[in-house]
């Protein structure tokens, strides 16, 4: 096992990353920017090394600094937590490169799954259905024109190196192509560097549905479940839940399994997920996340596995350890995101926390690097907390959640409690039958 793992990140992860590896008796190295010197991840951490200024291009995201701090300290693998450098293949080479472990996937997975063109041709090869859409790239609106009369309107023109939502441009008739094209690739271009589009049905009233996968070396995977994400706005993940509200038993064990084929199929290590739309009964393949994702913890609550406990013993060269059938799943989890902003505009609000008052009790879970005085500051994400709640069933989670949110108290800054207080409250939620399409409607006031 690693003796000292330096975590390159910051905020709520960086916190998670290092309570899984004082539990495992692991050393940890935090890393900071100088507006981090504060962060509760840093006075946590066994040690800690300033690798730059605010800017993440300096700093988070400074890849020559994070592994000179990774020298200095004497660690002896990496983890890049999500975002920031967690799913860039050249940072895994270099880590790989300079005798630390990466925490991760192999390069080589990074960079076939960071590629949606690829990733997609992959998925198709692993035996998941994919959604409907070009093969490849489109090169012209010409070709995107006959390719979209063929798949039927309206389509979404995807960017191959696109992420976090951007890159992604609907367009509903075909007189709206060929703007959708050039504004998908000038963003894709203006953001990742790579101006590659493709298209692809756009689904009507989808769920999104990802699976949580786990696979060791040796070829041992196996599934830990499905998450429901399909409460989104502008792309983004607002609130998550497992078991999704959408499948039954059956549906289920039959994508678990489909999934934990094609990480065998794919030979990937690590923890990964496996995102799809679900329509009708039917999955289609988006893409796969090659990373821990900010929604693990209701994984968590309903099987009981720290998955990033199972990420750092995988990367540490052990073996799953279990088969499928130790992996039992209990009652429901439901996960606010809660970010530091104005919950009717949006508007980032960083600034100074007043009084701050977690929720507890019996199924309530906060992964939060915030404190009572501490300063948010504007440079990075504004998520600033995650409440996770378990309930023996779907009604006893809602309930908990309701009574969770009323009594989290974060002085100071907006933030969007009172948006999910209003979502808890909601009849779609409550019955949930909503699709990735509802969030923005209910934000809008149009529902
Ligand atoms: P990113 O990597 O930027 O997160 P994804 O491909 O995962 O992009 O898509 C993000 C979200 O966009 C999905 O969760 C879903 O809400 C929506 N989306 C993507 N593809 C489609 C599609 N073909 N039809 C309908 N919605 C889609």
């Amino acid at each position: 096992m690693f003796e000292k793992v330096l975590i390159a990140n910051r905020g709520e992860i960086a916190l998670r990353i290092h309570r899984a590896c004082k539990e495992m008796g692991i050393r940890t190295v935090a890393v900071h920017s100088t507006a981090d010197a504060d962060a509760m991840h840093v006075r946590l951490a066994d040690e800690s090394v300033c690798i730059g200024p605010p800017r993440v291009t300096d700093s988070y995201l400074n890849k020559a600094a994070i592994l000179s701090a990774a020298t200095i300290s004497g660690a002896d693998a990496i983890h890049p937590g999500y975002g920031f450098l967690a799913e860039n293949a050249d940072f895994a080479d270099m880590v790989e490169e300079h005798g630390f472990t990466f925490i991760g996937p192999s390069p080589q997975h990074l960079r076939l799954m960071g590629d949606k063109i690829k990733a997609k041709e992959a998925a198709a090869a692993a035996g998941l259905p994919v959604v409907p859409g070009s093969d490849g790239a489109v090169t012209s609106a010409d070709d995107a024109l006959a390719i979209a009369e063929r798949l039927g309107y309206p389509v979404i023109v995807k960017a191959s190196a696109g992420g976090g939502g951007r890159g992604m441009k609907l367009a509903m008739t075909k007189e709206e192509l060929p703007g959708a094209l050039k504004l998908a690739s000038s963003e894709a271009l203006a953001g990742f560097g790579n101006g590659e589009v493709y298209l692809e049905k756009y689904l009507l009233k989808p769920r999104h549905i990802e699976v949580q996968v786990i696979a060791d070396s040796y070829g041992n995977a196996c599934h830990l479940g499905e998450r429901d994400c399909s409460l989104q706005r502008r792309h983004q993940k607002v609130v998550e839940e497992a078991p999704s509200p959408a499948l039954n038993a059956e549906l289920r064990a039959q994508i678990g399994k489909v999934a934990t084929d094609a990480v065998k199929a794919l030979g990937y290590r690590s923890v990964g997920t496996i995102e799809f739309l679900y329509e009708d009964g039917k999955f289609y393949f988006m893409e796969m996340n090659t990373r821990l994702q900010v929604e693990h913890p209701v994984t968590e609550m309903i099987t009981g596995f720290d998955v990033v406990r199972q990420m750092v013993r995988i990367a540490a060269g052990a073996p799953l350890g279990y088969q499928q059938e130790a992996v039992q799943f209990r009652g429901h989890a439901i996960e606010c995101r809660i970010n530091a902003e104005n919950p009717e505009t949006f508007t980032p609000s960083p600034g100074r926390i007043g009084d701050y008052h977690p929720p507890g009790g019996l199924g309530v879970r906060v992964d939060s690097a915030l404190y009572a005085g501490y300063k948010i500051p504007p440079y990075y994400d504004s998520m600033i907390a995650k409440l996770i709640v378990h309930g023996a069933n779907r009604n006893e989670c809602l309930m908990r959640l309701r009574r969770a949110l009323d009594e989290y108290v974060i002085g100071g800054i907006e933030t969007t409690i009172p948006l999910h207080q209003r979502l808890m409250a909601a009849p779609e939620f409550i019955n949930g039958t909503y699709d990735i399409h509802w969030l923005e409607r209910f934000v809008a006031k149009d529902v």
